[in-house]
């Protein structure tokens, strides 16, 4: 996957001009290469973490002036000799440089290398690294305070110490197999199964705060949707503060869907902008009604907005009916509240899913915010909040629970070597989120995701 032998390079900065560009160098021979094109002090007599001021030179050309900065294994990131070269952020410059450093002996890094070795120096368990990923990818408050508490470890300690615990059981279990004849009971069962309780619980948890966890990952799917001049368009600007979607008079004209990202408290909300619900009449028309559907039952949130003027309440009853999905919070939104007299309005409904609106004249769209945040976030968010956000590690911890299910099952039943059995499958997923078990597959599965640099 990566040989430690080589010394690897990359741009750590994104490419494209910028004021500086940062050019990483990791392995053995980083400092002794960078040395090489470097006109200054001699790198390789300096202590770690100083930073030095020179020029890089090819030959008798002179490429670059650049600040060096030295991190001397193993404290860096990789915990091997790292080289950060800090160059003007021109392409030209910054090509020029590391090919360069190729030429005098290193080469082109491979995506996500740099955090692989440092996964494999043990400078980053599994889930932090990946951690690192959703950290750069991370944007908003929500998403970057929980990448962040999974690459401080919050996570994999927790599963860590029960693993640990486990191993122990685990073993016990196999002594009772050396002596199988003489029927003797090295595990507890009893602490065997309450240690297996106890685990269920955190992993249950853990399971449970995934749907959260994407959620603030990659945002709530939201969809405005409602019948064509109710509003959804007028209410989508005002809930995003500028004139996006097309508002006009003509019912049925926001044909496709429109997509925006609207941050209520640091929760990335995407809202989806739908074809009006009615009965179609033609084509286009019809698609965009069957995609209004399909977008509904594949949200978490749908806000129905109805003109709270012109609906009867056979109609407003068909359309909450037909767009109830299981699974889908909804909020009830009268919209256009600027046409109805005091009589008509205390005649909304007015449930704890109700709010009413004017879109045209922004009226009550911050309570409809909180509103809409509240029925995604329903326990507010604590700092130190362990949530699963990859896909990878639920899957993991469904697997962890099934296996530990079985042992409880088996507990009274099975031999020890069934029991066994099940109890190492428990630990190799466990072992699976935190890289304590690992394959080459996996581990190219994750790195190949990262980009070159990182
Ligand atoms: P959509 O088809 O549901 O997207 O509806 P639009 O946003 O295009 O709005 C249809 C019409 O209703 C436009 O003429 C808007 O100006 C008008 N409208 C939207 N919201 C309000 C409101 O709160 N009050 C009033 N008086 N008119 C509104």
């Amino acid at each position: 996957m990566t040989n430690h032998e080589e010394t690897i390079v990359a741009l750590a900065t994104p490419a494209g001009i910028g004021a500086i560009g940062v050019i990483r160098l990791s392995g053995p021979d980083a400092i002794a290469i960078a040395n090489k094109v470097f006109k200054g002090k001699d790198l390789t007599e300096q202590t770690s973490h100083t930073i030095h001021f020179g020029s890089i030179v090819d030959g008798d050309m002179l490429l670059d002036e650049v600040l060096v900065s030295l991190f001397v294994e193993p404290r860096s990131y990789t915990r091997e000799n790292v080289v950060e070269i800090s160059c003007h952020g021109s392409n030209y410059i910054i090509e020029s440089i590391i090919k360069l450093l190729i030429k005098n002996g290193a080469r082109s890094a491979k995506a996500g290398e740099f955090t692989l070795r440092a996964f494999l120096n043990g400078q980053l368990d599994l889930s932090q690294a990946e951690a690192v990923a959703d950290l750069i990818a991370s944007n908003s408050k929500a998403s970057q305070q929980v990448a962040l508490q999974q690459l401080r470890g919050g996570f994999s300690n927790q599963l860590q110490t029960l693993r640990e615990q486990l191993v122990q059981f685990a073993s016990l279990i196999e002594l009772e197999l050396d002596f199988a004849e003489e029927d003797v009971e090295f595990a507890n069962r009893d602490q065997l199964k309450k240690l297996i309780n106890d685990i269920l619980r955190v992993i249950t948890a853990l399971i449970q705060s995934f749907e959260l966890g994407n959620a603030i990952k990659n945002g709530i799917n939201t969809v405005i949707a409602g019948r064509p001049n109710a509003g959804k368009s007028t209410l989508l600007n005002a809930l995003l503060n500028e004139e996006r979607a097309i508002v006009s008079h003509i019912p049925g004209t926001t044909r496709d869907t429109i997509e925006e990202v609207l941050n209520i408290n640091g929760i990335n909300f995407r809202l989806i902008d739908t074809a009006g619900i009615r009965e179609a009449t033609d084509a286009i028309e019809k698609i965009g009604v069957e995609r209004t559907m399909e977008k509904i039952s594949t949200s978490s949130l749908l806000v129905y907005v109805y003109d709270a003027e012109r609906i009867t309440l056979a109609e407003l009853n068909a359309d909450l009916e037909n767009l109830q999905k299981p699974g889908v919070t909804m909020l009830i939104v009268a919209n256009k509240s600027d046409l109805l007299t005091e009589e008509q309005i205390l005649a909304l409904p007015h449930t704890e899913s109700a709010i009413i609106i004017s879109a045209k004249e922004k009226q009550h769209i911050d309570e409809l915010k909180n509103k809409i945040y509240h029925a995604a976030i329903k326990n507010e968010l604590e700092g130190n909040d362990i949530l699963v956000t990859n896909i990878r590690h639920l899957e993991a911890l469904q697997k962890t629970e099934e296996s530990l299910i079985r042992v409880l099952d088996g507990m009274e039943t099975v031999t020890s070597d069934f029991l066994s059995m099940d109890i190492k499958q428990a630990l190799h997923y466990l072992g699976e989120i935190t890289g304590a078990v690992t394959t080459d597959d996996l581990l190219d599965n994750i790195f190949s995701k990262f980009c070159i640099g990182k």
